[in-house]
């Protein structure tokens, strides 16, 4: 079977992707490991309700896409390599504000993100209501409720993404634009504008996130960014130490504080 779509889970570790990602694949699933780590590497092959066959990539489980775990790197650097045509991430539904901070970050790398909201059993035992129509119209792509554990919504789920896939097919990447205020939003500006002339980790990276990256101290983009392109590395870490210090000075804060602060101001907004 010549796979012609691909198509990642992504989630929180616990939101229930590998039990979506087995009830999905079934036994038509490989397991191996990444290079060189014990991160486990699972994909699966299975034909959507259109009859085309789709290869499935299960990401290990991640709060974030910045590089402080293995589990991390291998999620991003999966998704900048293997470019899916979309990710579903899996949300816990009873954790919704938590386990959004990642779908912002997939958002923010631009990859087309449908949203299963799984766990939906336990959040209505809880007494949780989610508006769904509302939340998926806020977000402008699909949200679904599913069931993972009894696959209540799942096929749902596929015809949703499929339909999806076809509306996104061919265009490039959008990367989600939120403000970070007032302070960081100028050297934001600025960093992009660089590293976009510069094309740097272009093939990869949209250039607003690899500028995110360099002020959350993200160690691996730090040092590609040094070998790829010194003089302009050494520019940025220049303007991120000076924001750094600016924010400390005033606000006795950092700027990895002030993005997570945006991103659930952003989160709450919705
Ligand atoms: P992962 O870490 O995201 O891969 O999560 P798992 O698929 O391993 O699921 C974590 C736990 O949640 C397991 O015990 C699953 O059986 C359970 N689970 C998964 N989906 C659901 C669901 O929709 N409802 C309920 N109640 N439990 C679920
Ligand atoms: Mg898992």
């Amino acid at each position: 079977m010549d796979p012609q779509l691909t198509i990642a889970l992504a989630g929180n570790p616990n939101s229930g992707k590998t039990t979506a990602f087995n009830a999905l694949t079934g036994s038509h699933q490989h397991v191996g490991n990444y290079p060189g780590i014990t991160v486990e590497k699972k994909e699966g092959f299975i034909k959507m309700p259109s009859g085309r066959c789709v290869r499935f990539i299960d990401l290990p489980g991640t709060y974030s896409l910045t590089a402080y775990t293995q589990e991390e790197t291998v999620a991003r650097h999966v998704l900048a390599q293997e470019r899916p045509d979309v990710v579903i991430d899996v949300l816990n539904a009873g954790a919704l504000e938590r386990n959004l901070y990642l779908t912002i970050q997939l958002l923010e790398l631009g990859v087309p993100v449908v949203l299963a909201l799984n766990m939906m059993d336990e959040a209505a035992k809880q007494g949780m209501t989610i508006d769904i129509e509302r939340l998926s119209q806020r977000l402008g792509f699909p949200v679904m409720a599913t069931v993972a554990r009894t696959g209540e919504g799942l096929p749902e789920l596929l015809k949703a993404t499929e339909a999806y896939i076809e509306t996104k097919r061919g265009e490039p990447w959008e990367p989600l634009h939120i403000s970070y205020g007032p302070d960081l939003d100028p050297v934001l500006r600025d960093m992009e504008a660089a590293i976009a002339e510069a094309g740097l980790l272009a093939s990869e990276y949209p250039a607003r996130w690899v500028a995110l990256k360099l002020l959350e101290q993200d160690e691996e983009i730090l040092t590609r960014s040094r070998a790829e392109a010194p003089e302009l590395a050494a520019d940025l870490e220049r303007q991120v130490d000076e924001v750094a210090r600016h924010l400390r000075d005033t606000l006795n804060t950092w700027p990895e504080a002030v993005i997570a602060d945006y991103r659930y101001g952003f989160i709450s907004s919705l």
